[in-house]
């Protein structure tokens, strides 16, 4: 059976880690085991200077846009899975997907990220594919263009990569089938989420993927197999974050006492992202909004335990309201321009900057084509 390594002590632990030893799964299960509050401050400085030695004191933007949470997919974790007949649904007309494009453009975000839940009719992939093509024109290429738009076929991925996307994002959401079964009704498949990953990545996209960490029934050891998978897939951007009760699906019943376990849940996303960077190293590491559900200054948290991205929402305040995936969802009243301010002084609060007008791409991408 995995996982049924000899416990490592923290001296052994912070060793390896001090030596720059690549590091192996009984290391990962030390790190994210770990409750002493002087080793866990070692771990997360040791993790923000490998972020520092690979990217430098700088922080990559993307501006996310949620463009419909109309949604074929019944995710059983998930505030606006299909059956969820309390969601309000909306699709953002093309022009006010442009115009977020646009003012993330002039605001020199240097990237976006269109999100939404999953369909696959012809009419919304086409409209994805004129609305990236329409970005790129508008913006003069300057905006990098990252989708988050669930799984299609390949010639969908296809398409949309050739309109001028060159990131995509698919989480796993847990590299354990068992548990992803466990997630999922039925005739969601793992092994389609696999394939997907595949494509994605034969396709060219800069290839992104995560899971949510501290679900229902997943052990530590669940955990480390997700950062391995990470590896082992050779993955280019990692989105991971804390899982997040939404009191209207069918998972919030295997968690009731969620309330309770929130800072464990931010301490245990953590510690993914401190493990992450110092496994992977020059890969993106988003600090998710999950985090900042949790700890007003989580997503801070998140850069200084080796994170280097962040992406401010930027749709327009009348949809959020209808896009929580999550209950505690932050920023439900804010537009687009509101939270910039704040966060720029954030940043550099921690002695960073915003990479402003900066693509941000990862270092790994371009590594691993070369090899
Ligand atoms: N439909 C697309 C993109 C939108 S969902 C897709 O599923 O890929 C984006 C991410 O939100 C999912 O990958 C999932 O990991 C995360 N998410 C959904 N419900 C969540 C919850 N209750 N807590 C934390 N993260 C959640
Ligand atoms: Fe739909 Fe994505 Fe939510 Fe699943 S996680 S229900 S695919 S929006």
């Amino acid at each position: 059976m995995k996982g049924n390594t000899a416990p490592m002590n923290t001296h052994e632990l912070l060793d390896a880690i001090q030596h720059g030893k690549e590091l192996q799964r009984e290391h990962l299960r030390s790190i994210l085991s770990l409750e002493d509050h002087n080793a866990l401050h070692t771990i997360f400085q040791a993790a923000y200077e490998t972020k520092v030695r690979q990217i430098g004191k700088k922080v990559f933007l993307r501006g996310l846009v949620e463009i419909s949470n109309v949604c074929k997919k019944n995710c059983y974790y998930c505030g606006i899975r299909r059956d969820n007949s309390k969601v309000v649904r909306y699709s953002m007309p093309e022009s006010e997907i442009l115009t977020a494009a646009e003012w993330a453009d002039h605001a020199d975000f240097g990237s976006i990220v269109l999100q939404s839940g999953e369909r696959s009719d012809h009419e919304f992939t086409n409209k994805i594919e004129s609305l990236v093509a329409a970005i790129r024109e508008r913006t003069g290429g300057r905006l990098g263009i990252t989708l988050a738009l669930g799984e299609q076929s390949p010639d969908t991925y296809n398409r949309w990569f050739q309109a001028g996307a060159h990131r995509y994002l698919l989480r796993i959401e847990a590299s354990n089938p068992r548990l992803y079964a466990h997630l999922h009704p039925p005739d969601h498949s793992f092994q389609t989420r696999l394939d997907c990953l595949h494509s994605l990545r034969n396709i060219g996209y800069q290839t992104g993927t995560g899971v949510m960490i501290g679900l229902p029934t997943q052990t530590l050891d669940d955990l480390v197999d997700d950062l391995l998978f990470f590896r082992d897939f050779d993955i280019d951007m990692i989105g991971m974050g804390p899982y997040l009760v939404h009191a209207d699906t069918p998972l919030a019943h295997e968690f009731p006492d969620f309330d309770r376990k929130k800072e464990s849940q931010l301490n245990l996303g953590l510690k993914m992202i401190a493990a992450a960077r110092l496994l992977l190293k020059d890969v993106n590491i988003a600090s998710t909004t999950a985090l900042q559900a949790l700890q007003e200054d989580g997503r801070e948290l998140g850069l200084q335990a080796g994170a280097n991205v962040i992406m401010p929402n930027i749709t327009a305040e009348q949809y959020r309201d209808s896009y929580q995936l999550y209950a505690g969802k932050p920023g439900l009243h804010d537009g687009p321009a509101d939270t910039l301010g704040p966060l720029k002084n954030r940043i550099e609060k921690l002695g960073e900057s915003i990479a402003f007008g900066e693509w941000g791409d990862p270092k790994h991408f371009f590594t691993r084509k070369s090899e």
